[in-house]
């Protein structure tokens, strides 16, 4: 799905617009206020969002706040309307005003459309007695004779136009009107505001709300170990691993990922992507049990050196758990990055890769990083598992021995087969490994 970006403009800057019907209230502090809450709820959306004015008491000309939403698909101004500057009980119509090349309606039908339905959004979110309206203006731009008239409020309009983009200017009823004013007086209301808009904005766009297309990577794993180990064996039938096979490592990442409430299959799934199903050959050799490439920054990086595959399993989840949660971690931190991460910016596999987040961070450079992960995830799932025995607790002190000094290795699966018989020639190789330790 394309990215839509949106360039919001808080109306006015500092104490700017006092209303008559209430002296509390100023147009600048609470569009400033309702900017900042649309920003959120867009975000929510995975709408990507800039604004125009980096402080509150920060004066920028009509023509520069315009001109900052190149590249956008919509630039909207936020304000609330005044008669004459005097209380008026009689007139409270929110409008939606869009410009127009030549005064007349229908320029411009993208503005016209959603302005219309942001003005209809704005009538039921305010209970205004009055319907919302539409208009467009013609922004007179050479008026003055050096090309842009900056004393026009509506410039704001003819700025973004002259970069390509949409625009509208929602005026948010009247702020000489008591009802009105006392009403956006109110945090919760400007609340029910952002929520309202950008839920109009978000559907005008065609963007669906997270839940519908977007995975978590926190939450309970889906896939068994014995489907993660047969997927990547089906690919590579000698993973190259540290003292452990890929069913062990499998189970690793099933239960480091249940202790920091990661989904171990997501992250085992990206191990794959990053390790080439653990043939590694890139910049990480296998020794180093990191199989997410954690630290390996490019051109010959070798990264994070961990002492055992439980720890390189460990830091991976941990550095999941950085993008994906604001949680505290709930064993001891191994994963020296995590403190480079930015908490709580990446919620979505799908938003791992930078191009793809619009937070503008993540885990990897590439575009589709994400996409390529749940690839493999779909991948696991869909595979009939070749479930291997697991080692008996009476067994375990001496298998674990065995296994260390290399004395029995098993089958390819990583299965000991504990359970086979072993015929002369296996026990006389036995024998010969155990004299043979150093
Ligand atoms: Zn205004």
């Amino acid at each position: 799905m394309k990215q839509i970006k949106v360039c919001l403009d808080a109306g006015h800057y500092a104490k700017v617009n006092r209303s008559p019907a209430n002296k509390t209230y100023y147009e600048s502090e609470a569009m400033w206020k309702l900017h900042l809450l649309l920003k959120a709820e867009l975000e929510a959306f995975g709408i990507s969002v800039i604004t125009t004015r980096p402080k509150q008491d920060q004066d920028l000309s009509l023509w520069n706040r315009g001109q900052k939403a190149k590249g956008c698909n919509l630039f909207l101004s936020l304000h609330s309307n005044a008669v004459a500057n005097s209380v008026n009980e009689n007139v409270d119509y929110p409008v939606a005003l869009c410009y127009s090349e030549d005064d007349k309606i229908g320029t411009d039908e993208v503005s016209r459309e959603l302005g219309g339905k942001l003005a209809k959004v704005v009538e039921a979110t305010m209970g205004t007695a009055q319907k919302g309206r539409i208009f467009t203006k013609k922004i007179d731009y050479d008026r003055n004779g050096n090309g842009f008239l900056d004393d026009e409020w509506y410039g704001v309009l003819h700025s973004a136009k002259q970069v390509g983009v949409v625009g509208i200017l929602m005026e948010h009823s009247f702020h000489t009107q008591t009802k009105a004013t006392n009403w956006l007086l109110k945090d919760d209301n400007l609340k029910k505001l952002a929520k309202a808009e950008a839920a109009t904005i978000a559907e005008y766009y065609g963007v669906k709300t997270q839940s519908e297309n977007k995975t978590l990577i926190m939450g309970n794993t889906v896939a068994t170990a014995g489907q993660m180990a047969t997927y990547c064996l089906k690919r590579n039938a000698n993973p190259k691993l540290v003292d452990c096979s890929i069913y062990e490592l499998a189970q690793m990442f099933l239960d480091e990922g249940a202790k920091e409430g990661v989904r171990g299959d997501i992250a085992f799934a990206q191990a794959c992507l990053e390790t080439g199903n653990f043939a590694f050959g890139g910049d990480v050799d296998y020794e180093q049990n990191n199989f997410s490439g954690l630290g390996a920054t490019g051109n010959g990086v070798r990264g994070n050196e961990f002492d055992t595959p439980l720890l390189g399993v460990r830091a991976q989840i941990q550095h999941l758990k950085a993008y994906a949660s604001t949680d505290k971690l709930n064993q001891e931190c191994v994963d020296i990055r995590f403190k480079y991460v930015k908490r709580g910016t990446a919620l979505y596999v799908e938003w791992l890769g930078i191009p793809d987040n619009p937070n503008g961070t993540g885990w990897a450079a590439g575009n589709s990083y994400g996409v390529k992960i749940l690839n493999i995830l779909s991948g696991i799932l869909s595979t009939a598992a070749i479930e291997v025995p697991p080692v008996l607790d009476w067994l375990k002190e001496a298998v674990n021995w065995a296994k260390s000094k290399k004395i029995i290795v098993g089958n390819e699966n990583g299965d000991l087969m504990l359970d086979k018989p072993l015929t002369r020639g296996e026990f006389c190789i036995m024998l010969y490994r155990y004299y043979n330790l150093k």
